[in-house]
């Protein structure tokens, strides 16, 4: 049977084990504890059930998976991975640059766009008022050379 640590009294040296199998908890004894780790609230572990006068009680309890190893495996699932909606593959999308600002993103297998880039405010602010200079710019220069 398969379940989760609950919490471990290690001062008292038992704790319970939860099974969905059987929606209960389950004590255990750490002597049926069969792995070099302390137990650790949400150890995934299997174990065989026996039951007594005084209840439901786990034996020979085998830690599958540690709270450590799913924590990390979470960690690792956090990374920037998507899928691609056009090839359906696991991807990290591929950054393209324009003016050095990210401007899109593309699957890299089969190209499709991701993601558009909104552009910077900053940067739109500085591209409209240089071409508003050069408009000033070719205005005056053509004004001067019609006086001369
Ligand atoms: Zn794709």
């Amino acid at each position: 049977m398969k379940g989760t640590v609950k919490f471990y009294q290690e001062q008292k040296g038992y704790g319970f084990i939860f099974s969905s199998e059987i929606n209960e908890d389950v004590y255990f004894n750490i002597k049926e504890w069969k792995n070099e780790s302390i137990p650790n609230g949400n150890d995934e572990v299997e174990f065989q059930l026996d039951e007594n006068k005084k209840g439901k009680f786990a034996l020979n309890i085998n830690l599958l998976k540690s709270a450590l190893e799913k924590k990390e495996e979470q960690s690792t699932k956090k990374d920037d991975r998507i899928i691609c909606f056009n090839c359906n593959k696991k991807i990290v999308p591929r950054i393209m640059y324009l003016n050095a600002a990210p401007y899109s993103s593309h699957c890299p297998y089969c190209g499709e766009t991701i993601k558009k880039f909104q552009h910077n405010v900053i940067f739109i602010i500085f591209t409209v008022t240089i071409i508003i200079f050069i408009v000033m710019f070719v205005f005056i220069a053509s004004t001067i050379l019609k006086i001369f």
